[in-house]
């Protein structure tokens, strides 16, 4: 994901809150402003002492994606391919340790660089608009690569196996359904089973994958820009082969998936067309804490880290009032009052998208962050009773501790408010040009079995 300010507008700056008319608008609006001491005071005395653990995951898997969609010819603006860069970086903790200078809270910058030539990468490109992939239109087109490069050798673990398309299956129970054919529109069920990833359909004659499931082909048109929908399909396929990695490892030994931590780049939520696998995904990794309970294993660590958006704002703004080694829970009533400064819109935020809670904290060294742990719930049936029970600390008595140590132990002075892991991981999805790899290289041998 960009960093705040990296993609500027084309147009010139204007200060248009400046402006008399801007200024008359904004007048009849409500909006998010900077806490008054009084406020800050109120909004802190909801934080609590953080609890502490010194346990850490023995490996830790962090993630980030990168997009861009270019001009083919630059005289031809409107034609253009798109290129979608998910970054790994897995290391024993064991490694990591030696990061550090002895006596020193600085990052030994050879041994990050080290470090950062461990990261791996899985690309994909896709056709964007004006682009017949195999002579097909542009939709279908788009439909077809997205089924291959879910399909390929990229995304499968082990070798020749299990793919993020054999893992959608997994996640839905082993069917997939889709009820209209993506490319005519015309009604009647197609039905995709494991073996059976592809339905022609008896109208139009098109193919019809089951990758179409993740339905990011709809927002792809033939003139246009088509970078949001190479957008979602960053946001999805992250999300997708984090939890294909994890069923990887679980498959094999759960002790090592139990003692492993994931983070992720941005909340832990699938956003538009995709969203629909985030449900899935949520009870995938439920079953898989009840698993590591019934072996008598801690269960494994998800957390996405936020470095923008609007909790993270709210958060920096709060900081000065918040005493160093708190934390809260972000429930829907703290949203709805301190940061979107209206009431609620849903019974339950994030309900068609989220998969976990987001929660404040304020380290011992006074930096701030924003994380989301992994919903301890199959379901999210019973909107309300469940919009109180995801905000409910207690809930995550088996993860708080254990996430604020590792939080401790990665936040170093040379990244802000990041991790060492995260902000690694997003340095090799933005800028290395180091070619896409495989899925499978971001483990060693070791954590597969
Ligand atoms: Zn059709």
């Amino acid at each position: 994901m960009p960093y705040e300010g990296q993609q500027a507008s084309k147009r010139g700056h204007i200060d248009i809150v400046k402006n008399d008319d801007v200024k008359k608008f904004l007048s009849e609006c409500t909006y998010l402003t900077h806490p008054g001491d009084q406020a800050g005071e109120v909004i802190a005395a909801l934080y609590q002492q953080a609890p502490v653990c010194t346990e850490l995951p023995r490996l830790v898997i962090a993630s980030d994606g990168s997009t861009y969609s270019e001009a083919i010819d630059k005289k031809f603006p409107s034609t253009q391919v798109g290129y979608v860069k998910t970054s790994f970086m897995a290391f024993d903790m064991g490694d990591y340790n030696g990061l550090v200078k002895p006596g020193s809270q600085f990052v030994d910058p050879y041994a990050a660089a080290s470090l950062h030539n461990r990261a791996r990468a899985v690309a994909f490109t896709l056709p964007g608009s004006n682009v017949r992939y195999k002579g097909l239109q542009v939709q279908d087109g788009f439909r077809q690569a997205v089924y291959e490069q879910l399909s390929d050798e990229r995304t499968q673990i082990p070798r020749g196996g299990f793919s993020v398309k054999d893992m959608l299956y997994h996640l839905e129970g082993g069917q997939i359904v889709i009820e209209k054919c993506p490319s005519c529109g015309a009604a009647g069920s197609h039905v995709f089973k494991k073996g059976e990833d592809e339905r022609d359909c008896s109208s139009c004659k098109a193919v019809v994958y089951v990758t179409d499931s993740l339905r990011i082909h709809e927002q792809i048109s033939d003139q246009g820009d088509n970078s949001s929908a190479i957008t979602r399909f960053m946001n999805a396929v992250e999300h997708l082969q984090l939890a294909t990695l994890l069923k990887a490892m679980a498959d094999n030994s759960l002790s090592t998936v139990s003692s492993a931590a994931i983070m992720v780049d941005g909340p832990l939520a699938l956003f538009g067309q995709p969203a629909r696998y985030h449900a899935s995904i949520q009870a995938f990794y439920n079953k898989l804490f009840e698993r590591c309970a019934a072996a008598d294993l801690p269960p494994p660590l998800i957390m996405g880290l936020q470095k923008d958006g609007m909790v993270m704002e709210h958060a920096r703004a709060l900081s000065s009032h918040l005493k160093s080694g708190t934390f809260c829970p972000i429930s829907d009533e703290y949203r709805a009052k301190f940061i979107n400064g209206i009431a609620p819109l849903t019974d339950n935020f994030g309900h068609e998208t989220y998969y976990g809670q987001d929660f404040i904290y304020k380290t011992d060294s006074g930096r701030i962050f924003d994380l989301c742990l992994a919903y301890p719930f199959a379901n999210k049936q019973n909107r309300k009773e469940f919009s109180r029970q995801k905000a409910a600390p207690q809930n995550y008595d088996r993860w708080l501790a254990r996430a604020f140590a590792l939080i401790r132990h990665l936040e170093f002075d040379l990244y802000e408010n990041s991790v060492v892991p995260v902000a690694l991981a997003h340095r090799h999805a933005s800028i290395s040009l180091s070619p896409g790899g495989t899925l499978l290289d971001v483990l060693t041998r070791k954590h597969l079995s």
